[in-house]
């Protein structure tokens, strides 16, 4: 289906302007619609060809890193236990570290002091001046 054309809508008088409209408005959004389509299975079809490609890279690597490995340890230049444990604290290291613990102590503001009644005062509950925070109660 196409759009309809001036002279169709002029000369067939089954369509109505209005109809003319809504036909020709539904055939722009379908086109967007498949123009928008068509760029994400594009995007897809890269990302796959890099998934691919750097699958067959970390193949490559993991053979690498054996035999050079296996190589070091045959010719007496590593110690195998040494090197076991470098390995699994530098993989300990590369992990990533557990979330942040949320008791109390660690999410509370340290309170400022007033500078003009001296009370510990919690940081929400101040005006920063030029001259330091002053607490709600001294600013009123
Ligand atoms: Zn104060």
């Amino acid at each position: 289906m196409a759009r309809i054309g001036f002279w169709q809508l002029l000369l067939d008088d089954r369509v109505s302007y209005w109809e003319r409209n809504a036909i020709n408005g539904a055939y722009d959004q379908a086109e967007i619609a498949a123009g928008q389509a068509e760029a994400a299975s594009f995007t897809i079809g890269q990302l796959q060809a890099r998934m691919t490609t750097m699958g067959r890279e970390i193949v490559m690597l993991r053979a690498a890193l054996t035999v050079l490995v296996n190589t070091l340890r045959d010719t007496n230049v590593l110690n195998p236990a040494l090197l076991e444990a470098r390995l699994e604290a530098a993989l300990e290291e590369a992990s990533p570290p557990p979330p942040p613990q949320t008791t109390a102590t660690a999410v509370a503001p340290r309170p400022y002091v007033c500078i003009k009644c001296r009370q510990e005062v919690a940081a929400a509950a101040t005006t920063m001046t030029a001259d330091g925070p002053v607490c709600d109660r001294c600013l009123r």
